[in-house]
């Protein structure tokens, strides 16, 4: 029976939904009303955070379920032990509650870099890894040895750790813990003859493990991927996660900016001038084609951009962002100069600017600016001479000739 709906309905599921749903429910939202995102939604994040943190918790839930909010508060011993809204969001998404508590050990953290492509962000995709991790030997069942054969390791006491006073300044000293050496932190020692031989003793032993992964649409370079407690076994610890940090590869045609997509589309200047159409293969595979509108001139460096032809958004994978296309005209080098006239005529007229009439002709060389500031950088030694910093660049220039008529 279920008393009250108000924290299901928060997350907008039904009182019969399974823990994935919920927990489906819970990253969209989550998500969607962080402050990072949504600063002014710092209600509706707790809220969902609550409903998230008592219908995910089969005790809570079924307190929940009997007698409602006021029952879950009764029972928090006067509200105080919800965790707050950004550690159940630490949890759900990096794994393990930040403020732990000490005693709870854990084994660490396992820290794999998964490169993927634009086009498997762009699509999501499941992959398969494979990974070395520590596991309970099974045939010692993580006990190390024959039965009663293991004893408690003397310079620990049986701890694991040994604890070590520092004195760091007259009067302050400092408590730290160490593994203990003698039994690798295990807390207990066996004697050679009695100890497993599948495991040697460890109490652990080596395996290669296959994982499956989801990498969800619209995912981003260096996004972590938690598979909570698929970290090194050992016993009396709590599994550490595998974390998996996403890489992006470079894509050779799109540029990656948060939810857009930036791709760089080479015209001829016939193109610029008098239209273009071009085919762009999308991340999918579909092919989109973009085209200018008739009379239109597209300029070297001008950007436009295609709405909902970018990155698929994490949170609502149905939206994307833009496509922005950045053109780069190509000029030709020279043309035949009898066309020269024809093409004048076609173009719009200049400004006529009057040549006065003791006006001095000059020539001018290619130049280039890039090189004149490297050469500037490199070679300026001090002795003020500018001819000279041509010459350290590698590039000599030459006089150009130029007729004029
Ligand atoms: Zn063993
Ligand atoms: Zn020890």
């Amino acid at each position: 029976m279920v008393f009250e709906t108000t924290f299901y309905d928060i997350l907008g599921v039904q009182p019969s939904c399974t823990p994935e749903e919920l927990k489906k429910a819970y990253r969209k939202l989550a998500l969607k009303y962080h402050p990072d995102k949504n600063p002014n939604e710092g209600e509706k994040f707790k809220q969902i955070s609550m409903a998230y943190e008592v219908l995910s918790d089969p005790e809570k839930k079924a307190i929940y379920d009997e007698g409602g909010e006021a029952a879950i508060k009764q029972g928090a011993g006067g509200g105080g032990g919800f965790h707050s809204p950004m550690d159940i969001f630490q949890m759900f998404f990096n794994g393990g509650f930040s403020g732990r508590s000490k005693s709870e050990r854990k084994t660490s953290n396992l820290i794999h870099t998964l490169a993927v492509t634009l086009e498997e962000l762009y699509t999501g995709t499941k992959r398969k890894l494979a990974l070395q991790k520590n596991v309970i030997c099974e045939s010692c069942e993580g006990i190390g040895g024959k039965r009663g054969a293991s004893q408690k390791c003397a310079p620990c006491r049986g701890t694991g750790v040994i604890t070590k006073v520092q004195k760091i300044a007259p009067g302050l000293v400092q408590q730290c813990e160490e593994r203990c050496r003698n039994c690798r932190g295990l807390g207990e020692t066996i004697d050679d003859k009695d100890r497993c031989k599948e495991c040697n003793g460890r109490k652990t032993v080596r395996v290669r493990k296959l994982l499956e992964v989801e990498v969800l649409k619209g995912m981003m370079d260096e996004q972590r991927i938690v598979l909570q407690g698929e970290g090194d076994q050992e016993p009396h610890h709590r599994p550490g996660d595998i974390v998996l940090v996403l890489e992006e590869k470079p894509h050779p045609v799109f540029k990656r900016d948060g939810q857009d997509l930036i791709a760089h589309v080479q015209l001829q200047l016939s193109e610029a001038l008098c239209g273009f159409q071009r085919v762009i293969k999308t991340l999918d595979g579909r092919d989109i084609v973009i085209q200018s509108y008739p009379g239109e001139v597209v300029k070297h460096h001008s950007t436009k951009c295609v709405m909902g032809e970018g990155m698929p958004l994490l949170q609502m994978p149905g939206e994307k962002g833009r496509l922005i296309i950045q053109f780069v005209v190509v000029f030709p080098d020279s043309l035949p100069p009898e066309i020269v006239p024809e093409i004048r005529k076609c173009l719009p007229t200049p400004p006529q600017e009057p040549i006065p009439e003791d006006g001095e002709e000059v020539n001018m060389m290619d130049f280039s600016l890039e090189q004149y500031q490297k050469a500037s950088e490199e070679g300026n030694s001090g002795d003020g001479r500018d001819s000279d910093r041509f010459h350290h660049g590698g590039e000599r220039v030459h006089m150009q000739t130029c007729n004029t008529s």
